[in-house]
């Protein structure tokens, strides 16, 4: 059978996601394989503190480059290219890779045939020991593209190992947001836990991801975080979510001893007590609904 993956993700940062992750990382029962696909703020690894195994270099996409020792400076590949990538610096075309988009074009029309293209490290894929199980996370490098392309590949590996573990579960902490990386993360899933705190954007951010999710036909279950820092706000969330037919999960409320429990290095299992194991036991029932 292959693994279940629950994908935890928000509208928008700064939601607790990656705390209730970590702590559902820890309450699991079953084998499992743990993902960070937030990999342009990776910061599961704080909190489960993996043990690194392996690390590899992350290429992505190739784009063009410019031999400019055989450029002639005629300007063609940069009047053919329609993304503004290349520019003429002391009549040499020169390439900005976080614009190419790789389309081949200038390739086609440089009379010199002096573009080729070519795959730059992009970032990294980490492989981790928690006392969980395995976890994969990665970084793209500051400025890095393609931060669609290592969420996938963070969840292939995930996925892979699982399924050599023979491992029934998969947690991945998402990226926030609805952008390329949310999507990478949640396409093919089986569950959605979508996180929200009772701020002023919040039902705006939630509706982006539940749009998202729908758009992928992909099951999904709200999570209010930090519920008691306004009530009303929470019944608001609740009430919109009741006539939407949006599932709610669980509420957690707010407690300073689990930021403290975090600084510490612990997983605020214990500090966010029953409401913690309610909102896990509703994750799985809606799992396997
Ligand atoms: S490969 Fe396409 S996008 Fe990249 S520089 Fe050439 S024409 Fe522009
Ligand atoms: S088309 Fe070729 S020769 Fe002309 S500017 Fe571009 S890279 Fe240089």
């Amino acid at each position: 059978m292959s693994p279940f993956e629950i994908v935890v993700v928000s509208g928008k940062g700064g939601t607790g996601k990656t705390t209730l992750t970590a702590c559902f990382a820890a309450m699991a029962e079953v084998p499992r394989v743990m993902a960070d696909a937030d990999v342009d703020a990776p910061n599961l690894g704080i909190i489960l503190s993996p043990r690194e195994t392996e690390s590899r270099p992350f290429f992505g996409m190739k784009v063009a480059h410019v031999d400019a020792a055989r450029c002639v400076g005629c300007g063609e590949c940069l009047r053919f290219c329609r993304f503004g990538a290349i520019v003429m610096k002391d009549g040499k075309a020169v390439v900005d890779p976080g614009f190419c988009e790789g389309c081949g074009g200038c390739l086609l029309v440089c009379p010199e045939s002096c573009i080729d293209k070519r795959a730059f490290q992009r970032g990294v894929l980490r492989r981790g020991e928690t006392d969980f199980g395995p976890m994969w996370h990665a970084r793209l490098a500051p400025g890095g593209e393609n931060s669609g392309m290592l969420v996938a590949l963070v969840r292939k590996e995930a996925r892979r190992e699982a399924t050599e573990l023979k491992a029934p579960l998969i947690l991945v902490d998402g990226p926030p947001g609805v952008g390329c990386p949310a999507t990478s993360s949640l396409t093919g899933a089986g569950l959605a836990v979508l996180v929200v705190e009772p701020s002023r954007s919040a039902l705006s951010d939630l509706r982006r991801v539940i749009d998202l999710c729908r758009t992928l036909s992909l099951p999904f279950g709200v999570a209010i975080n930090r519920w008691d820092i306004s009530p009303e706000v929470t019944e608001e969330i609740r009430a919109v979510c009741d006539a939407e037919g949006w599932p709610v999960l669980g509420a957690v409320p707010f407690d300073e001893r689990i930021a403290r429990a975090v600084s510490d290095g612990r997983i605020p299992v214990e500090e966010m007590g029953r409401p913690l194991a309610e909102l896990w036991r509703a994750i799985l029932r809606r799992g396997s609904a």
